[in-house]
């Protein structure tokens, strides 16, 4: 070489470190300034909703906003003006989040509580909905006048009883229906309506009990009772003695006014009943209600034994109640009416809370209803405190009526804790009480925590269409909303349904969401793959901890879908098939990649041949196609081609290139001879699958729809719904996101006919999902194979909650949902 060029070599070779140098110099500065930079930025959330919850603080719910009325024009004019969800509540204390939905607006009727009317010569009481069993006591007790029928505690509204139809102690009455002489109501319009026995008696018969889903109940006037002096009696006696004592002592006593018997845990063998019986002795108490704002500190603390001590539970039946109920008692019926909850709150309902079932039974089922009652409790390790049993009379004709004939009430008081796992617990054993109220004619209490399933719900409610259909009647947007009905009203019509169920190629079977997951296991595992190989060598990618993934995503959704749904043995075969294939090819790999890949490896300088970049290509190609085809149609010829027509023989890393070269030659040839053979196979099993998924949507706005590309509206149903039609599989989640964020008053009723479905998302490995929107709802997560730093988590959606889930989602910086699983 002559010397000037050797020269001009030299310096061109200073010239390109000296760049290099600085751009490393600009890079380093570039990065410390953005991490600087990056970690200054404080992390923007959206401004907090106000969050209504009951009693049992189990069930926080981020509303849109709270009202607090105090005048029915108030009340008429939201109603009137707000398009979106509405939800009532009193004092709260409904335990299932029956009083709020996500996004609604909430009115609190609390304030709303003056007293309208009273006539001690008629016996009756005129209140707006939102006053207390203890306002109306305050105002008649002079009178010499007391509440006909209301629960044992006097601190719920009015319109709260009425929409539960409560029922309290008394012997000869029933559910609060009884005493309701007439009622005004705020229709989904803003219309103001009266509503009685005799006037518009759908409303009357629909509302109270209605969970607030029929209208806003402003006014209802009440029956009175005399406020007599009742003597307390009380006898202890073997739970099988009980109904017949019951009958022969207090059913048809003339005397009687109140009556509970409390069973004691965890024998459930003796019970201590109590009854309150009219009388012309003196009082030995003289107040003439229970004084308010008493402090009940005593009264926690003995719950706390009762609960949570070795013997609590046999301290109270032997030393605390026989001490409690010695001596005689005398007073008046108004002051055994006015007790207050305050005496049942604990401390903290922070990690464990106390919550109430309730069990109705027909009298003559009593003895077969005990025993089965007594197992689960035991079996299932109920923390229960008391049991306590009441007494009713058939209900006059309310549509969602819990005494279908003369009942027994189980009122089951228990402490469970408030993880998502207790709440799971407590959803087990609480549908297997339902099921046994239901095997011997009984039903149980909507006003407790909602976890009975579709089939027990239509069971213990046979008219629950009927009620639907005066809400889809008087409510067509279903603008009154809250958690029992977001689960149960359906809202379509029947004629809909009809339509729907005989639509070809409508309805899916919903156990599929479950099982798909395994399948997108391996979606997702490739793309980890394709981002793995992009800058590094395969040798260390983490093929056993992904196998395992696979077979755990296998065993839990499995056990998910055969809990609720029949069992699916095609798709299960073809989860074996294409489990034991991934697993294969893993275990290969891992051992080649381990032992050949690393020795060629290190040859590289653990760098990456030709070869390797080209795996790295194939991988990413790969990985996006099986998002939205079967992988078996891949065309791994064309790829093995390319392999030696495109990438050259000779270069750079020779030992390692080769090596890599007969490799990938072996390892598209197989996939290519393999996945010929199970497109076959699966042709030959399954035909060709229909390629579109259809729901029914609310809500759905025309003229947004072609911000919507990946939905099609295929047909109006009603006034209120759509049917829609999506693609599947990668193009389905694109749907369901562009309907939540354009859509925005969209919900959704139903997906091929299904109520429940699947969702997966990543996120950091500490975030914990706390959203109200659906509850409780992570299935379980994995850590990330390459990126134990971040986890996938798994979802179960009622289909409802999925467009709020999603916006929900849309609002969470540190978590994104990443599949919606279709069927
Ligand atoms: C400690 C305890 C003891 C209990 N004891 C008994 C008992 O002895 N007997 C019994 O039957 N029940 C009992 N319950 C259940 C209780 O009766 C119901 O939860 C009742 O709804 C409570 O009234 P509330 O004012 O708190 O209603 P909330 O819980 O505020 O509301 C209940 C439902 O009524 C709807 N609603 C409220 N106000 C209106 C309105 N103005 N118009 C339309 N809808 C409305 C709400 O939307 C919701 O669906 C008890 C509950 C607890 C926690």
């Amino acid at each position: 070489m002559p010397p000037s060029l050797k020269v001009v070599r030299r310096h061109v070779g200073r010239a390109v470190r000296i760049a290099a140098k600085l751009l490393a110099g600009v890079l380093a500065l570039t990065f410390v300034a953005s991490v600087w930079g990056y970690c200054r930025v404080a992390p923007e959330y959206p401004a907090p909703r106000p969050v209504v919850n009951d009693v049992s603080a189990l069930n926080p719910i981020a509303v849109a906003q709270v009202i607090e009325p105090v005048t029915t024009d108030e009340i008429v004019a939201a109603v009137r003006t707000h398009a979106g969800p509405i939800s009532v509540g009193g004092a709260r204390h409904s335990m299932g989040g029956q009083i709020a939905t996500e996004g609604a607006l909430h009115i609190d009727m609390r304030r709303f509580n003056r007293i309208l009317a009273f006539s001690p010569a008629q016996k009756s009481i005129t209140v707006q909905a939102g006053a207390t069993w203890r306002q109306i006591q305050e105002r008649i007790d002079s009178a010499d006048l007391a509440v006909k029928i209301m629960q044992t505690y006097a601190n719920f509204t009015v319109g709260g009883s009425l929409s539960v139809n409560a029922h309290g102690r008394y012997i000869g009455t029933g559910p609060l229906i009884l005493s309701v002489r007439s009622l005004k109501l705020v229709l989904a319009d803003g219309a103001l309506v009266d509503a009685s026995p005799t006037v518009r008696p759908e409303l009357f018969y629909g509302a109270i009990g209605g969970y607030g889903g029929v209208g806003v109940i402003t006014e209802a006037t009440l029956d009175l009772a005399a406020n007599v002096r009742v003597a307390r009696e009380h006898v202890n006696l073997p739970i099988r003695e009980y109904r017949r004592w019951f009958l022969d002592h207090v059913r048809g006593s003339q005397g009687a006014i109140f009556h509970n018997a409390d069973i004691y845990p965890p024998g459930y063998s003796r019970v201590n009943a109590v009854t309150y019986t009219e009388t012309a002795d003196s009082v030995t108490i003289p107040d003439r209600l229970i004084p308010a704002n008493q402090s009940y500190r005593a009264n926690r603390r003995m719950f706390r034994v009762i609960s949570d001590w070795p013997f609590g539970k046999t301290l109270r039946e032997w030393v605390v109640d026989p001490a409690l109920f010695a001596g005689k008692q005398v007073t008046w019926r108004n002051y055994e009416a006015s007790y207050d909850v305050a005496e049942l709150e604990p401390d903290s309902r922070a990690r464990t809370t106390y919550v109430l079932a309730e069990y109705f039974v027909p009298v003559e089922q009593f003895d077969a209803f005990v025993p089965r009652m007594r197992d689960i409790l035991r079996r299932r390790r109920v923390n229960v405190i008391n049991v306590s049993i009441r007494h009713a009379k058939a209900d006059p004709g309310s549509l969602l009526a819990w005494a279908k004939g003369e009942v027994f009430a189980f009122v089951i008081y228990y402490k469970q804790g408030t993880s998502r796992g207790a709440r799971a617990r407590v959803g087990v054993w609480s549908r297997e009480l339902i099921d046994a109220a239901l095997e011997v004619g009984g039903s149980y209490y909507l006003t407790y925590q909602v976890h009975a399933t579709d089939a027990q719900f239509l069971r213990a409610y046979p008219r629950a269409p009927e009620f639907f259909a005066l809400k889809r009647r008087v409510d067509p947007t279903n603008k009154f909303r809250n958690k029992l009905w977001d689960r149960y009203y359906e809202g379509l019509s029947p004629d809909v349904r009809l339509r729907l169920d005989t639509t070809a190629g409508y309805r899916r079977d919903e156990g599929q969401t479950f099982l798909t997951h395994p399948e997108w296991y391996i979606v997702y595992s490739s793309d980890e793959y394709a981002a793995y190989l992009k800058d590094r060598l395969p040798t260390d990618f983490p093929y056993v901890v992904s196998i395992g993934q696979y077979w755990h995503s296998y065993r839990e959704t499995g056990a998910i879908a055969a809990r609720d749904h029949p069992f699916n043995l095609p798709y299960t075969i073809m989860l074996w098939v294409i489990g034991i294939s991934y697993s294969a090819e893993l275990a290969i790999k891992g051992v080649y990649e381990n032992t050949v890949g690393r020795f060629t490896g290190w040859t590289a300088g653990h760098a990456q041949s030709d070869e390797d970049r080209y795996a790295a290509d194939v991988a990413a190609d790969y990985g996006r196609f099986i998002h939205i085809r079967p992988w078996y149609e891949y065309r791994f010829w064309p790829k093995l081609r390319g392999l030696w027509s495109d990438v050259p023989f000779f270069g750079s890393h020779q030992i390692r290139k080769w090596e890599r070269k007969a490799f990938l030659t072996l390892e598209y040839g197989v996939k290519a001879l393999y996945a010929t053979l199970i497109q076959t196979v699966t042709h030959t099993a399954y035909g060709s699958q229909d390629e579109r998924m259809q729901l029914v949507v609310t809500g759905w706005v025309d003229s947004l729809a072609a911000r919507v590309p990946h939905a099609t509206p295929l047909a109006r149903l009603d006034s209120v719904h759509t049917l829609l039609a999506t693609p599947r599989y990668d193009a389905f989640v694109d749907a369901m996101r562009e309907i939540a964020a354009v859509q925005t008053a969209a919900a959704i009723v139903e997906i091929a006919g299904n109520r429940e479905i699947f969702l997966t998302g990543v996120a950091p490995r500490e975030w914990e999902y706390s959203s109200s929107v659906v509850e409780p709802a992570v299935a379980y997560t994995l850590p990330l194979p390459t990126d134990p730093a971040r986890k996938r988590f798994t979802m179960r959606v009622p289909v409802r909650r999925l467009m709020a889930l999603l916006r929900a989602f849309a609002r969470e910086p540190r978590a994104q949902v990443d599949h919606v699983y279709d069927y």
